[in-house]
């Protein structure tokens, strides 16, 4: 089978139907504050609309938020600030979004806020980090605005190792780009979350059309060994590195 190309006009959004999400698991909560996003890039499902919920109960003082693009809310920093006022079981909640912030909608006063209101990540032991997540799927010629929201979210008091930077591969962003992409990422020193186009679906029957299955797996390896390399602190000591990673990065 083909891999479908999702070209203007042909793309099935995400047909949202049902309620909004609200559920615990494993002790956290997951809400759901928004869907939509403005941006209608080529290969995503996510439609073009905004619709807002009213913030729910919080049952939990951990609690992940599942929307695509939590910052496309218009009052986004009173939501921010709504959210951070909320207690459970007299404990101040920590949140996380797992969809990541919207790079080209912050600011220094929204990371500020974020940051000041517990906006992180959870790690696999559930622990609160300050990290957070954003996407950088498009062109190599983004980086100077990822720069600059790296050096927001610094300031505002997050962590860049702890920062996870979604890049998409398997998609038109060549290879090459994308480790071109992914040696700011070493010079920065943030992790990467490769995101393979399509895979997500779980399709094992799906024939890669723009990377071939060589190009996906080496670039995955290669991601997997810059997180090892930036948990381990390798990227400062070159031989270090060269010893533990050889050839691959
Ligand atoms: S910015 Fe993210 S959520 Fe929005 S359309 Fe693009 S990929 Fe989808």
């Amino acid at each position: 089978m083909k891999q479908t190309r999702l070209v203007i006009g042909e793309r099935k959004r995400f047909a949202y139907s049902g309620e909004q999400t609200n559920y615990i698991k494993d002790g956290i909560q997951i809400i759901e504050t928004h869907r939509g996003c403005p941006h209608n890039c080529p290969f995503c499902f996510e439609p073009q609309l905004s619709i807002q919920f009213p913030i729910p109960k919080i049952i939990s003082d951990k609690v992940e938020i599942n929307d695509m693009n939590f910052l496309w809310q218009l009052n986004a920093l009173d939501r921010i600030q709504e959210l951070g006022s909320k207690t459970y079981d007299n404990k101040l909640v920590n949140y996380e979004l797992v969809g990541g912030i919207d790079f080209r909608l912050i600011n220094q006063d929204i990371t500020d806020e974020l940051f000041k209101n517990r906006f992180g990540i959870f790690n696999k032991e559930q622990k609160w980090q300050k990290g957070i997540r954003f996407a950088w799927d498009w062109h190599l010629d983004d980086q100077y605005k990822i720069k600059d929201c790296i050096k927001m979210l610094v300031k505002a008091g997050y962590k860049k190792d702890l920062c996870e930077v979604f890049m998409l591969s398997n998609w038109k962003i060549s290879k090459p780009e994308c480790e071109m992409k992914l040696d700011l990422l070493k010079v920065w020193g943030l992790r990467v979350c490769n995101c393979v186009w399509l895979r997500e679906l779980g399709n094992s029957t799906i024939i890669p059309e723009f990377w071939n299955e060589k190009e996906i797996n080496l670039f995955k390896n290669k991601c997997s060994l810059h997180n090892q390399a930036i948990s381990f602190k390798l990227y400062a000591d070159l031989k270090r590195a060269k010893r533990y990673l050889g050839k691959l990065i």
